[in-house]
């Protein structure tokens, strides 16, 4: 079976094409600049690699780029469009509509734009895409991947601001907890690494790369999560502030006269690291310009793996325990420096990081010895989606 999966943002759109009897990817690529001039890359084992400019004035117009290419004669991967069993999207708020991943519908499609005031900049876009590829793929099967669907677990002590109750009720003013696909997928590769079931574990998962998010996952379930009713709470991100007090948002406009677009603006792509360092949103930047002695460079990567540690300590706390620990994403799969600086001072909870060890990409990086586990292991987001649109796909057909 082959599965197509779809992640399309607003000017961009990835897409990965799944051989589902052996989980190998046949096919990747990038559409970038839509609505722009476009620009497209696509690479397929044993095949050459294809980078163009290519026009694509809407997704609609990717869609029929990326069918092109998989299809071509000495780039392709495909006779035909008509090999594709089904394909996979992903969607980023699903709100509490969905605890998990379902085949696109009129009644789905109607609820993730019922979810577009949750996410105004990530589900439009995401709609657009299955919209394209039901104008150019007619009849295959499309299901929905939610990042938010892993976390709809979380108790509502969890998930429950401290706010009028009736902002919730009315207007569904809640945690809904993002990254869902790739907390799930380090869960599941965690057990089998470690070898032990997953619903005996108790495992606190760090997402670290532009976006960061820490995940409690208790016996395989979602208990709580940093990010909340938006990806702009928890932990300093790239450009992101995470938490702050909310009042500052009150002071600014009132005594220093910003307006609410111009503070939220600033939240989201002036703060986080990028904010207190005023050097990059990229960690690999700020430890070279903290080894030149930059100090604010050194004050943003030192504030991450503060507050990163903060919620590690939390989330053991809320569990009563943890038994392993896992970094992934971009900083947390390439980044050692930063998963040591994060692991320094955890021996208290049981968890020892064994600095040789540290290198590795997909493996157990904890001492022998350490009572709780440290891994890290690369995510894939893409392989969770592709699965899900299997298993709903073969469950028709069944
Ligand atoms: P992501 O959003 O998952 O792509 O992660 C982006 C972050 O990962 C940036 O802060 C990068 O500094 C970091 N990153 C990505 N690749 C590497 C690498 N090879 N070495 C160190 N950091 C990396």
């Amino acid at each position: 079976m082959k599965i197509l999966v779809i992640n399309a943002g607003s000017s961009s759109l990835k897409y990965q094409l799944f051989d589902m009897e052996h989980e190998t990817v046949l096919a990747k690529g990038l559409c970038e600049r839509i609505g722009l001039d476009g620009h497209v890359r696509q690479t397929a084992p044993g095949r050459p690699d294809y980078d163009a400019e290519r026009p694509m004035p809407d997704h609609e117009s990717a869609i029929r780029v990326l069918t092109e290419l998989l299809t071509a004669p000495e780039i392709g991967v495909l006779g035909g469009m008509n090999e594709i069993s089904a394909v996979g999207h992903r969607v980023v708020h699903g709100g509490e509509a969905f605890n998990g991943s379902v085949l696109i519908d009129e009644k789905v499609l109607a609820a993730v734009e019922e979810c577009v005031p949750l996410a105004p900049l990530h589900n439009p876009p995401n709609l657009v895409g299955i919209a394209a590829c039901r104008a150019i793929l007619g009849d295959v099967p499309q299901a929905a991947v939610f990042d938010t669907a892993f976390h709809q677990t979380m108790p509502d002590k969890a998930f429950i601001y401290a706010l009028p109750y009736e902002y919730y009720e009315t207007m569904k003013i809640r945690r809904y907890g993002f990254h869902g696909t790739s907390h799930l997928y380090v869960s599941r590769r965690a057990a089998e690494l470690l070898d032990r079931p997953l619903e005996e574990l108790k495992l606190i998962t760090c997402h670290m790369g532009n976006g960061t998010s820490v995940t409690a996952v208790d016996g395989g379930r979602s208990v709580d999560t940093s990010m909340g009713f938006t990806p702009l709470e928890g932990v300093p991100m790239g450009t992101r502030c995470g938490s702050i007090d909310p009042a500052i948002i009150e002071y600014l406009a009132t005594q220093h006269g910003m307006e609410i677009a111009e503070i939220n603006s600033a939240m989201n792509k002036k703060s986080g690291v990028l904010g207190i360092s005023g050097v990059s949103s990229d960690f690999r930047d700020l430890d070279a310009a903290a080894d030149g002695g930059n100090r604010r460079a050194q004050l943003a990567i030192d504030v991450f793996a503060y507050d990163v540690r903060k919620y590690i300590g939390a989330y053991a706390a809320a569990m009563g325990g943890c038994d392993a620990l896992i970094f992934t994403a971009g900083i947390g799969e390439n980044n050692a420096r930063m998963r040591a600086r994060i692991a320094a001072g955890l021996d208290f909870m049981g968890l020892r990081l064994d600095p040789a060890r540290n290198g590795a990409r997909e493996t157990v990086i904890s001492a022998d010895g350490s009572p709780g586990q440290i891994l890290v292991i690369p995510t894939n987001e893409e392989l969770v989606i592709a699965r899900d649109c299997a298993a709903l796909v073969g469950s028709c057909l069944r």
